[in-house]
């Protein structure tokens, strides 16, 4: 069978993970036909936008995509492309798994956890006031009104919609997940005991929720402040995590850590029938055309879209290549050495040819 799938190449570092993680990807012996597509700061002068239509279009039709990092412009009118992109799309739920290999330089060992964010609302929706401007005047008397309290004038002001539909559905999708992966929790995280109305309402939807998965999987709750305690001390007793967009942000950045850093950190973005694979790293601008950075958060995202493409033996052959040069130690990128100017340290164009000859 082919697929068809959308290649994002991005900006920065990103068009160099690109071109090796499409390499890599036809070296399983998977059959695609890329549609390969620009998107990011590089073509906004000969485009007009960093996120052109016929981009949106093809992954509409391709309902598949792997997307190298995108910087977040300024000046554009974008708050960011990569949140753009998940609201056009609808991209719910983004999974993040951290995962550490054997050879990763990391201070913890056998780290298997997942993040599942909420991707669409919570104070990532954007409706942002700024300080001084009448609309902004205008909330602050409304809220005082309705509230009973007082706010500085000199405020600015963000909202934080969290809505039962959109807590259902990723609260859903982090069960499904469990139960589809033979995995034993969901833990909810939030601020609940402060947040009452909006972080509460994710916990008392958690609970209805959890109701349809009982006997198969475990529900517990966490405050997000406890959790990163927690989850420095002790992270072998967690499983799969489920937050709102915020928190799931930033506790995604905390299990990457934990796991061995950004260059080894992968995700997905799900909406209903389209999912977009991404890295957890951004477009590390600084080493743009170097050809230095670590390919591996990209190509085991492609893992990632492998697995949702029903390709599990060539999921399973990548992922293993993966892990070997990595144990090796010898084909890897600077990040991965124990300095990080060791000279024999290689490029991101080698490290892909590495894994592509441990495949075999
Ligand atoms: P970044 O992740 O791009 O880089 C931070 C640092 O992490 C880099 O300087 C580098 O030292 C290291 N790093 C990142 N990726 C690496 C890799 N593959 N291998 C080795 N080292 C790596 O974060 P930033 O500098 O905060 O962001 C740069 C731009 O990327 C910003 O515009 C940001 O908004 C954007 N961004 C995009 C995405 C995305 O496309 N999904 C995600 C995060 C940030």
């Amino acid at each position: 069978m082919v697929h068809n799938v959308t290649l994002i190449r991005g900006d920065g570092v990103g068009p160099e993970l690109a071109a090796v993680t499409k390499d890599v990807l036809d070296a399983t012996g998977v059959k695609f036909n890329w549609d390969i597509v620009d998107a990011g700061v590089d073509i906004v002068e000969k485009e007009g936008t960093p996120l052109p239509q016929k981009v949106l279009d093809s992954i509409k039709k391709n309902k598949v995509a792997i997307k190298a990092p995108i910087t977040t412009p300024i000046g554009t009118g974008f708050r960011s492309v990569n949140v753009a992109l998940r609201k056009k799309l609808d991209l719910f739920a983004c999974l993040r798994p951290a995962k550490t290999y054997p050879g990763v330089r990391t201070k913890y060992q056998n780290i298997d956890l997942v993040v599942v964010r909420e991707n669409t609302e919570d104070l990532y929706a954007g409706i942002e006031f700024e300080v001084g401007k009448p609309e902004t005047k205008n909330i602050i008397s409304a809220i005082e009104k309705e509230s009973k309290k007082t706010i500085l004038k000199d405020s600015a002001i963000s909202i934080k919609p969290i809505s039962r539909t959109n807590s259902e559905r990723i609260i859903r999708f982090a069960f499904d997940y469990a139960v589809k992966e033979g995995r034993k929790k969901v833990t909810s995280v939030t601020k609940a005991n402060i947040m009452k109305f909006t972080d509460g309402l994710f916990y008392e939807v958690g609970r209805e929720v959890a109701k349809d998965y009982k006997g198969k999987v475990e529900y517990e709750e966490r405050l997000i402040d406890n959790m990163c305690m927690q989850l420095v001390q002790k992270p072998e007793i967690y499983d799969v995590m489920v937050l709102p967009n915020l928190y799931g942000d930033i506790l995604s950045d905390l299990c990457a850590g934990l796991a061995g850093g950004l260059g080894v950190a992968p995700g997905g973005n799900f909406g209903k029938d389209i999912a977009v694979f991404e890295a957890v790293h951004g477009s590390a601008p600084k080493y743009k055309g170097m050809n230095k950075v670590n390919p591996t958060a990209l190509i085991l995202s492609g893992v990632m879209m492998l697995h949702y493409l029903g390709e599990i033996e060539a999921a399973k052959k990548l992922e293993a290549a993966v892990t070997k040069v990595i144990k090796e130690g010898k084909s890897v990128t600077y990040d991965m050495k124990p300095q990080r100017d060791d000279p024999t340290a290689v490029g991101t164009k080698e490290m892909g040819q590495a894994i592509i000859k441990a495949m075999g």
